[in-house]
């Protein structure tokens, strides 16, 4: 049994048929969804993750109360409206947001999501989430998120358009390539990225590469920037394997969220030799005890848009049942505040790694550590993305483009280079890997703080 995940129609449904019609259907949509009213409360959680997170970095580096509260409050916050010309010529108004944590290392980066489960707490942990993960891997930026409350499966490519180039006009006071430079996130991809390039540039009187990054390859986007965030999940995932000495060949692996992350992440981890038992999305999950050959649910979510009814899969679950198989390898990379109390007891995989922002609260993140399984924190595991991010507005700004080699090796180079410094750090604290990975970031941040000084 599956629900249809629109707020208009939460109703079971045990055909793939009437899935699809509900998901598809937008004649029952109406001002609620997506509306200004109303933001959900698992954007608070994330944000009191991320706040506990850096208390604890804070507390280990020493650092008075003055700096916590420094790097714990956004520098900047902006919320727009955007009304929305539907296509039946009603008008909805949304809710958006863009978030600059921190600027001291550089102009702020982040994604924009689309998701009705956007909210202003979410996206203030988003961006502070962000400007750790710059620092860490040591990309010249700060910290950014932004986000429109709103389900994209929802509406027409047109009005997806609209909301973006609205969301676009709105917040450019704050972004441009030298401020704050937007990428694809939850519910947007490199279309989304071509109209928020063209609507800044339209208003500049000319083409600003720089402005965002995720962009379509003919459209100034980077060779390797589609797959690398799940490049980067990848790499690290195989240096934690061999950390705990399980032979990747045959492990069994799992991938929650089948979305621009988890799907290559599953297709690569399938191509270094990992059993893929299982894959899910917010529908359903799929599996395997022998390997779910991946190309094929690949073609059949491009055809169908879920993994629901994948006809070679052993059988269909609730997607929550995945966490609890018994895996070498767990890839949460859907959305945050999966992995809870109320469900860790049940999450036995030796090894996780982050793929989604916050999939693991604080709570169950305690409990994962007593018990001694490897978590493999986001601002390291899914740091791929960014750092090819960062080589595609570097590439845009000089008009100078690299090839895809070139761009593999560089992100390799990083990312291994993040591993050690993380491993290093949390061995010679005796601390976990999102402990010492949170310290690495702060320490970074503090320190360009301290050097820039205060103004005035
Ligand atoms: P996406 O919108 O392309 O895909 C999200 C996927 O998660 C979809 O398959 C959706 O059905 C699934 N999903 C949602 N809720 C679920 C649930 N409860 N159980 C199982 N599946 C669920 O988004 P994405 O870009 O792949 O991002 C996924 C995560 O990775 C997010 O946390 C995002 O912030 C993070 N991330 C993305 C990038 C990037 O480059 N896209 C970079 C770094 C981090």
């Amino acid at each position: 049994m599956w629900l249809c995940s629109c707020t208009r129609c939460v109703q079971p449904t045990r055909s793939t048929q009437r899935l699809e019609s509900h998901v598809t259907a937008i004649d029952h949509v109406d001002a609620t969804v997506g509306s200004a009213e109303e933001p959900p409360a698992s954007g608070t959680k994330a944000l009191r993750d991320a706040t506990a997170q850096l208390r604890r970095a804070t507390d280990l580096l020493g650092y008075p109360d003055g700096t916590y509260k420094q790097l714990a409050t956004a520098r900047r916050e902006l919320s727009v409206a955007i009304p929305l010309r539907r296509d039946d010529g009603s008008i909805e108004l949304l809710r958006g947001y863009r978030v600059q944590h921190n600027l001291s290392r550089g102009p702020g980066k982040g994604g924009v999501r689309f998701s009705p489960e956007v909210s202003l707490d979410e996206v203030r942990a988003l961006a502070m989430w962000m400007s750790w993960k710059c620092a860490l891997v040591e990309v010249p930026y700060g910290g950014a998120k932004g986000g429109v409350r709103c389900d994209p499966r929802l509406y027409s490519a047109a009005e997806l358009e609209r909301i973006t180039r609205r969301y676009t006009s709105e917040i450019m006071p704050i972004i441009g390539p030298a401020r704050d430079i937007p990428a694809p996130d939850v519910g947007t991809d490199e279309q989304t990225m071509a109209w928020m390039m063209d609507t800044y540039s339209v208003r500049q009187g000319q083409t600003v590469l720089g402005v965002v990054t995720g962009k379509p390859v003919a459209l100034g986007g980077s060779a390797g920037r589609a797959d690398a965030t799940s490049q980067g999940v990848v790499l690290v995932a195989l240096e934690a394997l061999k950390s705990r000495e399980i032979e990747p060949m045959a492990a069994p692996a799992a991938v929650q969220g089948f979305g621009k992350v988890g799907r290559a992440a599953a297709r690569l981890l399938s191509g270094e030799g990992l059993r893929i038992v299982a894959v899910s999305d917010q529908f359903t999950a799929v599996h395997d005890p022998g390997g779910l050959d991946i190309a094929a649910v690949e073609r059949h979510v491009a055809r169908t848009g879920t993994l629901v009814g994948f006809a070679d899969a052993a059988w269909e679950s609730d997607p929550s049942e995945l966490l609890h198989l018994d895996l070498d390898l767990l890839v949460p990379a859907a959305v945050e505040g999966v992995i809870h109390a109320g469900n860790v007891d049940g999450v036995t995989a030796r090894v996780i790694v982050e793929g989604a922002n916050g999939p693991t609260t604080l709570e169950a993140d305690e409990v994962l550590e007593a018990r001694g399984q490897l978590v493999v924190p986001d601002i390291l595991a899914n740091a791929g993305g960014v750092i090819v991010s960062y080589f595609e507005w570097v590439q845009g700004n000089q008009a100078y483009w690299w090839s895809e080699a070139e761009i593999q090796s560089r992100l390799r180079a990083r990312m291994l280079s993040a591993w050690d410094r993380v491993t290093t750090e949390a061995a010679s604290r005796r601390v976990s890997l999102r402990t010492a990975a949170t310290c690495l970031a702060v320490r970074s941040v503090a320190e360009a703080h301290a050097s820039r000084g205060l103004y005035p």
